[in-house]
């Protein structure tokens, strides 16, 4: 028998979960209108609907956050963020925002993007989202049959379609967008080769490359076991390299540096950097604290070290397999490679009975909190809206270092249970929606009753 890969920390402080039942469960699904951002997360035995902001911090991120300065200017806390950051990416001027979305609204807002193009391996909705508001659009080029392919490095852009781009609106592209890991690809690793080769481009199109980084570590994991021509000698190192490539970085903090708040901008242009500082002061607070308390610049620092132990990626991969093939076992069919910081199940393939209209992803992720309080996140035409030939995703997202081997087994469990009624399933239908970012608030009600589940 090979060794089990363990979870490389122990549990020192422990949060109680309160287990409902189905019975429960089926008056809280109803009361939020089968919609599963409405549920009280307390209401949740395991909640999977996001790795963004819900990691564990650590011992020393928490004896880090008592050392916190919080002076107005100047803090030390900083000067320690900043030589941690400028150590990882190479860039020299760095910014803490209180969170991703406000690195790309200061980077929209002092980048001219009125009439131009954004050109991606896929844009994250807040990243479109800021630069569509500033004028720009935004264009996804993923490699072809991305979620399909079952390629180590599904989340690559398709180069023959960035060139053609780049060559059809010369003057018009105003950066590139390199998201690592592809979110909107299922999360798939984007690999060396692939960043090397967009980052030569740009360079000769004197267009720059701004790498969306919050998930660089799971990224540069993956290119350290899968990609030898692209390793470098340690995992920093392959980090690093990855960062080089680019001119500008955004990051979610609460991803990689595995803090519950907090983004960065990185550049290298120092007249680039002047204006967002001005910005910066403007909308989030002075350069050396950007929205963010002092002992959160010490979490961000320490987790930026932390999340770089190949111990730790390697146990969190491990978790991921792991699921995804339980999730096969049980007869569903994922996305492949596993991501590292989700599971994603083509709901499509497991409901065929359902159209995408009949929204199949909506109807998994309700059926599995109803059958073991697990909470998922549709990522299909709930979320998006009607879409020519989308597959239709749920995706079961994993918080860092908080779950258990046992608790992935539970929701193995679970998914079995949904599998085995999964022809019985019905049909989801909107009743209420707003205009935009409809998946958050819209009210739903399924065409017929789900099947019991025990508890
Ligand atoms: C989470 C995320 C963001 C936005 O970050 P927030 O901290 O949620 O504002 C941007 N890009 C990607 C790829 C993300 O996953």
């Amino acid at each position: 028998m090979p060794r089990p890969v363990i979870e490389p920390f122990r549990i020192k402080v422990v949060e109680p979960i309160k287990l409902t039942t189905a019975a429960a469960r089926r008056e809280l699904l109803a009361s939020a209108s089968y919609n599963l951002f409405a549920l009280r997360a307390e209401d949740v035995i395991i909640d999977l609907l996001t790795d963004s902001g819900t990691g564990a911090m650590s011992a020393e991120q928490w004896a880090a956050v008592m050392r916190g300065d919080e002076s107005y200017a100047g803090a030390k806390s900083y000067f320690r963020l900043q030589e941690v950051v400028r150590e990882l990416s190479g860039m020299e001027f760095v910014f803490p925002t209180h969170q991703g979305r406000a690195a790309e609204r200061i980077l929209c807002a002092v980048v001219p993007l009125a009439g131009k193009l954004v050109l991606s391996n896929g844009l994250f909705d807040t990243t479109r989202a800021n630069l569509e508001v500033a004028g720009a659009t935004g264009v996804d080029l993923p490699r072809p049959g991305a979620l399909t392919a079952h390629e180590p490095f599904g989340g690559d852009i398709d180069l023959a379609r960035l060139d053609q781009h780049l060559a059809e609106h010369e003057g018009r592209v105003a950066f590139v967008v390199m998201t690592v890991t592809n979110n909107t690809m299922g999360g798939q690793a984007v690999s060396m080769a692939n960043l090397r080769a967009v980052s030569e481009r740009c360079r000769r199109a004197r267009v720059p490359l701004v790498l969306d980084a919050c998930r660089f570590a799971e990224n540069a994991y993956r290119i350290q076991r899968d990609e030898p021509e692209g390793r470098a000698d340690t995992l920093a190192a392959t980090a690093r390299a990855m960062f080089e490539l680019a001119d500008v970085f955004t990051m979610s903090a609460k991803k990689d540096a595995i803090v519950n708040m907090g983004g960065l901008l990185g550049v290298r242009d120092p007249a680039l950097a002047e204006r967002i500082k001005v910005n910066l002061i403007l909308t989030e607070g002075f350069p050396t604290y950007g929205g963010l308390a002092g002992r959160d610049l010490e979490a961000m620092a320490q987790g930026l070290q932390e999340v770089l132990d190949p111990a730790y990626l390697e146990y969190r991969y491990a978790v991921a397999r792991y699921l995804a093939k339980r999730m096969e076992d049980d007869g569903l069919v994922v996305v492949q490679p596993a991501a590292a910081h989700a599971v994603y199940i083509d709901a499509g393939a497991a409901l065929p009975h359902l159209s995408p209209a009949e929204l199949p992803g909506q109807t998994l992720a309700c059926a599995l909190y109803l059958a073991g309080g697990v909470r998922s996140c549709e990522i299909g035409d709930f979320m998006f809206g009607p879409g020519e030939g989308r597959r239709q995703l749920v995706r079961l997202a994993i918080p860092r270092r908080v779950y258990t081997q046992s608790h992935i087994d539970y929701v193995g469990a679970i998914a079995e249970d949904v599998a085995r009624v999964r022809h019985r399933l019905p049909a989801m239908r909107v009743v209420s929606a707003p205009e935009h970012l409809r998946h958050f608030s819209a009210t739903l009600e399924p065409t017929a009753p789900f099947p019991a589940f025990d508890d």
